[in-house]
Formats: structure tokens, sequence, C-alpha cells
């Protein structure tokens, strides 16, 4: 949805609230939505404050880095906005679903459904194919045999692996292990993209390709891609920027 068609949903309710048939999902802009959010890691007597009070909006088809030194929290951050930990205090919603009240099972259905995730060092099965990594996924979302070898060859076609479907893991170089990765995190259409330093082990040229692929997630596809990252390269196609600090965000500029 384009900014002229949120508002002219947004001024046809205001006009005729009796006429108010447009859902609040809709006309809602922001995919994810953090506010008041404190992480708190404790270990025995032990308490760390890993986050402070977080506010974070990205907006619906936006590409939003987080940055920050290391031990900042930018990894708690990113796990708790994927709903993978629950914060200490606070909220997040994501596509208009306030995922800090879904219980166990709804929220890792939300997450099958919505969200996907690319781990910093791939996480692939070392014993499956490239292509079998991405149609376990599929299988996952319920998709069988038949179709999900077919969709998963089309997603290693996308990440232009296609020729190296049936390699295992250990036959594949860093950056298309790297594609494997995100071919499967593409698995299903998730509306959202979140990835942990995704071109922190490549070279110039298979980086160059993986920012490629992710802004074009965004700004063709209108998935919403939040990248937790030191790469100044990925900046130039961010549409904000925010920045962590000793678990404060000390900065969240939009460009
Ligand atoms: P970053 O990804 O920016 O390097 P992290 O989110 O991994 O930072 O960590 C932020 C801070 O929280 C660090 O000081 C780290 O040591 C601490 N931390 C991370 N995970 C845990 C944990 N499970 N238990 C205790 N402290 C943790
Ligand atoms: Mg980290």
């Amino acid at each position: 949805m384009t900014a002229t068609q949120i508002d002219l949903l947004q001024s046809a309710g205001s006009a005729s609230q009796a006429n108010l048939s447009i859902s609040a999902e809709k006309i809602e802009v922001n995919a994810i939505v953090a506010r008041g959010v404190d992480m708190i890691y404790r270990s025995g007597a032990e308490r760390f404050q890993a986050l402070k009070n977080i506010n974070l909006d990205v907006k619906r088809g936006d590409i939003q880095l987080l940055m920050g030194p290391s031990g900042s929290g930018k990894t708690t951050l990113l796990s708790i906005l994927a709903g993978i930990l629950t914060p200490t205090a606070g909220s997040v919603s994501l596509l208009g679903e306030e995922i800090s009240k879904l219980s166990g099972s709804k929220l890792a259905h939300f997450r099958l459904q919505n969200i996907g995730f690319i781990f910093q060092g791939f996480n692939l099965f070392p014993a499956l194919t490239a292509i079998e990594n991405v149609e376990v996924a599929l299988n996952l979302k319920g998709i069988r045999k038949g179709a999900a070898r077919q969709q998963a060859l089309g997603l290693l076609d996308q990440v232009g692996l296609s020729q190296q479907a049936k390699r295992h893991p250990q036959d594949l170089s860093g950056g298309q292990k790297q594609r494997v990765a995100i071919a499967r995190a593409l698995a299903g259409n998730p509306r959202l993209i979140m990835a942990d330093e995704p071109t922190a082990a490549l070279d110039s040229h298979n980086g160059h390709a993986v920012i490629e692929l992710l802004r074009n997630l965004a700004k063709e596809k209108g998935r919403t891609v939040l990248i937790v990252t030191h790469d100044p390269r990925i900046i130039d196609v961010a549409d904000s920027v925010a920045y962590l600090e000793d678990g404060v965000l000390k900065a969240d500029t939009h460009r």
C-alpha cells in the first residue's frame, strides 16, 4: 500500500465514522512496534540490564538497521523483536498483532507464518543438501513433497543457487551457504525478514549480492527487513538506522 492510499483510507475513515469498515490492520503502517522494552538477564544473584526502555517503529516495506558496538544489545533486541526472547518489560507488536500477549503455541505459529529469520552462522543442517535445507522449512509450514521441492528450487534459483541444489553445506562456499540460509528464510513468503549480521562472512562480491537481494525484498516485494549489522555497505540501502549503546537506543535516523 502506498502512503497516498493509506492517507485516502484514513481520511475516508474520519469522514465517515459510521462507515468505518476498514480494519485496523489495513491502515497499520508500522510492521514492527516496540514500546518500553527492558531486558534483564539474571543468573543467580547477578542481574544485568541488556536493554533499557527501547521504543522503535519500523514501517512496512522498510529496511531497518540495528547497529552498535559489540555487547550493546543488538542480538538481544533482534531476538525480542522476533519473539524468540520474552522481554522483562514492555510490548512488541508485529503486523498489528501484540506478540507479547500470545501464548507459546500461538506465538510459534505466528513466527512460522510471518517471520523469516537468517541466523548468524547460517544454522544449516549439515546432513541435508541445499535444496533439502529449504524443503524442511516448507514442510514445517505444511507444504508437501512435490510442491515443496518445486518451491525450494524456485527459492534457490532466486538466490542464484539452482546449480548447487544437490550439494551439502560442506561443499558450498561461505557466500553460497549464506544464500541457502536466505532462501530458507524466504520459504513460505514471510512478511518480516530478520537477519543477524547477514554479510559478516561474505567477500565483497557475495556481500553485494546479498545486500541487493535484501533490498529487492523490501523495495520490490514490500517485505519489512530488519538487519543487525556492522557492514557500512548496508547503510546505503537502509531506510532507517537505529544505533544501540549499552542497551539504550541512542538514535534512530530515518533517511
Ligand atoms: P550484541 O549483539 O550487540 O553484541 P548482545 O545482545 O549479544 O549484544 O548482548 C548484550 C549484553 O547482554 C552483553 O553484555 C552480553 O554479555 C549480555 N548477554 C547476552 N546474552 C546473555 C545471557 N543469556 N545471559 C546474561 N547476559 C547476556
Ligand atoms: Mg550479536
